[in-house]
């Protein structure tokens, strides 16, 4: 194969700009280089007719010409026909056939192809070109009349649903009643005749439907159909799935034109598609199916079951070896695992495309290890091919063991799309699309998926069909979107009237649930349980993940409260804990009890000890509250020092950054209307004062009314609550230095940072700093030991960001709390909004993106860029993470890299999709920085 194309003929052109690229006779204009203009199935048809391969000839009208076609209004640019027409002379040139010409008809295809595979989300039309004269010439030529009218009667039935929009089910039923008719089982059962009059039935069935007849001229099929395909871009498919796939919509699409081969000539002929390799497994095999005498659009509908490629070898065994030598060719030349498609007319190959393959998440972490070993890749090529969603499918639930032992098993089919799903089977993609809208985890079940389902298919946690194969558009779209299918259950009967499916006396109704293997392809009733794979298992993966460690500047540390998360994240890769919300220690079982007793007094008994700390005598009642405080926070330190001990010892020699008390307080005490409810309805029921449950309620009451706030994330917490009650903080810190203490006895290595939450102003670091500095030197004075800790701060205000080398002066380390910082900087609630606007600004483009869940580099950016530079102006060795949900997101992790963070800190499960991340972010910065 050329690895160096030829450069692209300068042809002449009567549009403004050049438009058309051709191909054919073995040589190109256009080439791989060049998906951008002539999107991904042009470049390949040119890259591969300039390898020499059996490519049938054509053009690519480029994605220019689309987006100049939208700009004008949908019109054509000036000239661009006239070139269409000078394409078609050159490709009637090449293959010798007339377009038009009744003796020797040149028919073709008319295909989408953007820059970005959009697997039949757009359209296509087939054999176009014939009409009454041509059908004769075709007829003439093959000896075959049946296929001649089945061609003719397919391209109305394609160019009439998708040029002229007629209603396809009026196609679908015409053909049933033909079949009915004549006790037909499959459209292969029909024959020339019965064809023919099903071509006059459709012609008449556009006719009532548009009110024109059906175009017979070629030229005027060609324009139609362009603009059709055009259009197609901006169809409501499409656009959703560019949505989903963040696909830009400026992109548009190339029409690619190519003379047409015949699958259905005959048991010498046959068409499929096959992969490089395995794209569910990742095996070096061929992997695909096909069908003798049949055109591509069957095997993808799935309307006959195809065969296994491999059968190929015995029924073709000539073709087999070439088409294998081909596919070996192809996968090397682009180095990487292809998708082919391919016909067989009368005993001649013909290669109709080819592109990297979709691939399940195991075939990629597979394919991309065993290329680096056959030498074909780099590791760190291996390591841009992986997608950090690859990684985070890995390690996906499985159904657990035993449970799937005892299920009921209603059928199996085709095991298209690996991973568990559970859920409500549903048997309608908008209704499926509502109710995951409304919370609910929904199953899409259909007798098989179009590209209209994509919606459904995107909302559900799977997919399941009674048709189709591996190839089929359900297997090939959740594979790609990452959502467990099982395609093919031919044995299930489904009644979309009814809402129900059946098999073998059992069945389910829509809103029953079901549950889903598609890495096996068995289907259960009811919800099985499910358990978590083991990382440790995962060879290939791990191998790559090493790869990754290699090449990431940015380090990886996690989220975690408990012993359990923190070894768990240590399993996976962490090298630290970068944020531990001490909080969450509060509200586990008794504790939540001692807490609310310490805050329900915390003021008062605050307030008096300042007043004895002044000499003032305190009344008995105050004595009373601070016994009580002191009493309850004992508890509390006893408690926290134990959990701390235990996340210093998962995580031994590695830092850990425990973060003060951040929430508002009332977080912690009972909820204030049903605390209302219950005491207006004891006062109104007459309960006595003295009653115990009614004093306490009434004392619950009170707390909580005094610690009301209109907008408690903007009120007394995270710092703030620290210097109103400055016994939080000093509890904290002995349980954290006494825990870091008994680990050092114990032989530990214990690394204690500690993080004071959501300053705004330096004086509230400096003095949380006083209060904590004095603390740690009684905790070292009273245990005879001397104990390291750094102390550093969160970075979750805008003043703070912008005042950060002020900040900088007291603290050894910034962690970016980016979950406060987006909220603040758009003035969003990060409690409300996306339960309301925000998703809505999304779906509009108001937002690109959730800035909750992908940082706002613009704005949000800004301000922590400005806090680093003003930061590390201050204090150069300051240490920079970030803990908020942004750390374990894949493009927000490429900016924490550019802004030259140290660690991005995320959820354990995380840990290893940041590790992937964090090396791709490495490795494009030193792209960009080569450039
Ligand atoms: C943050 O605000 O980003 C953060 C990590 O803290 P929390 O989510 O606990 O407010
Ligand atoms: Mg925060």
């Amino acid at each position: 194969m050329t690895e160096t194309a030829a450069a692209p003929a300068q042809r002449a052109h009567r549009s403004a700009k050049r438009y058309i690229y051709s191909f054919g006779g073995g040589r190109a204009e256009g080439d791989a280089t060049m998906r951008d203009a002539l999107g991904g199935k042009g470049a390949g048809l040119a890259e591969m007719t300039n390898a020499g391969l059996p490519v049938p000839p054509g053009f690519t009208i480029t994605t220019e010409a689309c987006n100049d076609y939208f700009a004008a209004g949908e019109k054509l640019p000036a000239g661009l026909w006239e070139d269409v027409l000078e394409a078609v002379r050159e490709v009637e040139r090449v293959t010798g056939k007339g377009f038009g010409d009744a003796a020797n008809p040149l028919l073709v295809s008319v295909r989408s192809g953007a820059k970005f595979s959009m697997p039949g989300m757009m359209d296509t039309v087939l054999n176009l070109g014939l009409n009454e004269q041509t059908l004769h010439g075709l007829i003439d030529l093959t000896g075959n009349e049946r296929f001649g009218w089945d061609a003719y009667r397919r391209f109305i039935q394609m160019f009439g649903r998708i040029v002229l929009g007629v209603n396809g089910h009026r196609f679908d039923e015409a053909l049933d009643g033909a079949k009915e008719k004549r006790g037909a089982k499959q459209d292969t059962d029909l024959d020339a005749a019965a064809m023919r009059e099903l071509v006059d039935e459709f012609r008449r069935i556009v006719r009532e439907d548009t009110g024109g007849d059906f175009p017979t001229d070629p030229d005027e099929q060609l324009g139609l159909a362009i603009k059709a395909v055009f259009g197609s871009w901006f169809g409501k498919r499409a656009r959703d799935y560019r949505d989903y796939n963040k696909i830009a919509h400026d992109l548009g699409t190339a029409v690619n034109v190519v003379t047409m081969v015949f699958g259905n000539m005959g048991d010498d002929s046959g068409t499929g598609v096959a992969f490089t390799r395995d794209p569910n497994t990742g095996q070096k095999v061929l992997f695909g199916e096909y069908l003798t005498n049949a055109q591509g659009e069957d095997v993808v509908a799935g309307i006959r079951t195809p065969l296994h490629i491999s059968e190929m070898r015995q029924q073709m065994p000539g073709i087999y070896a070439q088409f294998e030598q081909i596919a070996g060719r192809l996968e090397r030349h682009y180095r990487d695992m292809q998708d082919l498609e391919f016909t067989i007319e009368r005993g001649t190959l013909y290669m109709l495309q080819t592109r990297s393959g979709k691939r399940t998440a195991t075939a990629a972490v597979r394919i991309a290890a065993d290329m680096v070993e056959e030498g074909i890749i780099s590791e760190r090529e291996a390591l841009a091919r992986i997608e950090p969603a690859h990684v985070d499918q890995l390690l996906r639930d499985q159904f657990d063991q035993r449970a799937r032992e005892k299920a009921t098993r209603i059928t199996a089919g085709l095991n298209a799309s690996p991973g568990a799903a559970v859920g409500k089977a549903v048997f309608n993609a908008d209704r499926a699309f509502d109710m995951a809208g409304q919370g609910e985890k929904v199953i899409l079940v259909r007798i098989e998926t179009s590209p209209d389902d994509f919606h459904g298919m995107a909302a559900a946690q799977g997919v399941l069909t009674a048709r189709g194969g591996a190839t089929s558009h359900a297997a090939v779209v959740a594979r790609q979107i990452g959502k467990p299918c099982v395609a093919g259950c031919a044995s299930l009967v489904i009644d979309y009237g009814k809402r129900s499916a059946r098999v073998n006396g059992l069945g389910f109704s829509e809103g029953e649930w079901i549950s889903l293997d598609g890495t096996t392809g068995e289907v259960f009733v009811g919800a099985l349980p499910t358990v978590e794979v083991r990382f440790e298992d995962q060879a290939e993966l791990q191998k790559i993940l090493e790869w990754a460690d290699r090449a990431r500047r940015l380090q990886i540390w996690t989220n975690a409260d408990k012993p359990e998360e923190a070894a768990l994240a240590r399993r996976y890769g962490a090298q630290g804990i970068g944020l531990c919300r001490t909080e969450h220690m509060f509200r586990e079982g008794e504790r939540l009890e001692i807490v609310r007793d310490a805050i329900l007094v915390a003021f008062q008994a605050t307030r008096a000890k300042e007043r004895r700390a002044a000499g003032e005598a305190l009344s008995g009642e105050d004595e009373a509250a601070v016994r009580r405080f002191d009493e309850a926070m004992a508890k509390l330190e006893k408690l926290q020092t134990g959990d701390f001990e235990g996340i210093f010892e998962a995580m031994d020699g590695l830092p850990v950054v425990v973060r003060l008390i951040d929430p508002p307080l009332h977080e912690f005490l009972p909820n204030h209307a049903e605390l209302l409810v219950e005491v207006t309805r004891m006062a109104a029921l007459g309960t006595s004062e003295d009653d115990e449950h009614f004093a306490s309620s009434r004392e619950l009451l009170r707390a909580v009314e005094a610690l009301r706030e209109q907008n408690p994330m903007l009120g007394l917490r995270g710092c703030r609550l620290g210097l109103m009650i400055p016994d939080f903080v000093k509890m904290q810190t002995r349980a954290i230095l006494n825990a870091a203490i008994a680990r050092k006895r114990a032989g530990g290595d214990p690394h204690a940072e500690i993080m004071i939450p959501l300053v705004g102003h330096v004086n509230e670091l400096a003095q949380t700093r006083r209060i904590l500095d004095a603390e740690a030197e009684r905790v070292v004075q009273a245990a005879g030991q001397d104990v390291d800790y750094k102390f550093g701060t969160m970075i979750e205000v805008p003043r703070g960001a912008l005042t950060a080398d002020e900040i900088a002066e007291h603290a050894e380390f910034f962690s970016f709390g980016t979950n406060d910082l987006t909220q603040m900087a758009f003035g969003y609630s990060r409690d409300d909004a996306e339960g309301g606007f925000l998703l809505k600004y999304i779906e509009t483009g108001v937002l690109a993106d959730n800035p909750f869940q992908t940082l706002d580099v613009d704005g949000v950016g800004q301000l922590v860029r400005t806090a680093v530079e003003k930061g590390r102006a201050a204090r150069p060795n300051l240490k920079l993470g970030i803990c908020g949900e942004h750390g374990g997101d894949p493009a927000s992790i490429a900016f924490f890299d550019e802004v030259g963070l140290d660690y991005v800190s995320c959820s354990p499960y995380r840990v290893p999709v940041a590790r992937l991340a964090a090396a791709q972010a490495a490795l494009t910065g030193a792209a960009e920085r080569d450039k």
